[in-house]
């Protein structure tokens, strides 16, 4: 019986594009939008960042040393940070769900300037019953470690648990812990998804 549903962020709740960052930081450093892009995929600095095992400042003097970025520390991480829109219906699906008195969860693989842009500037994101962030715990999705961490939070597992994220890999673990899954495509499908779960009954029906 899902008691709880857990929410992948990017791609899910808000899309992301680090272009947007690219254009902003590449002005203030001897590299193109593309250049800096290029970088940024190739580096091992964000998945480090996300794992937690490197701070801000040293992502940000790794960056500053590599590109010529002339800013301080604050301007980087407000441009690093700004990526992000919100997906309204799946917010309001977010809602809805809470007011059915269903736990809900922000799970993701993220770090501390995305996150501190997301509370600043999008309300729904304080409107959840626990986050649990790759970057807090050294671990990221899929490995099954930031699961457990999501199971001894909600103090919930297996088929009480519904998640939806936008990969297959992040689902598949999910699904081998005997969570029940929904890949996200797009919102229509994922709302059609948990509506025929039953999770939305009566006028929340048609949300
Ligand atoms: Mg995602």
């Amino acid at each position: 019986m899902i008691s709880a549903v857990v929410f992948d962020l990017g791609n899910v709740l808000v899309d992301f594009d680090y272009r947007i960052a690219a254009r902003r930081i590449a002005r203030r450093t001897r590299m193109s939008p593309q250049q800096f892009m290029d970088f940024l995929v190739r580096s091992p600095l964000l998945a480090e960042y996300e794992m937690g095992r490197v701070t801000r400042q040293h992502i940000f003097n790794e960056i500053r040393a590599a590109t010529g970025f002339e800013g301080s520390l604050e301007e980087f991480a407000l441009s690093f940070g700004d990526i992000f829109t919100e997906i309204p219906p799946m917010v309001q699906l977010q809602a809805a769900l809470r007011r059915r008195s269903f736990a809900t969860y922000v799970f993701s693989n993220t770090n501390d300037m995305a996150i501190e842009h997301i509370r600043r500037a999008f309300p729904f994101f304080s409107n959840f019953d626990g986050y649990v962030l790759s970057y807090e715990h050294g671990v990221m999705k899929p490995n099954a470690r930031l699961y457990e961490v999501l199971e001894c939070q909600s103090g919930r597992r297996g088929a009480e648990l519904l998640y939806l994220d936008d990969r297959l890999e992040n689902t598949a673990t999910a699904a081998s812990r005997g969570w029940q899954v929904i890949l996200h495509e797009s919102p229509e499908k994922s709302q059609a998804a948990i509506r025929d779960l039953g999770l939305l009954a009566g006028a929340e029906r048609g949300a």
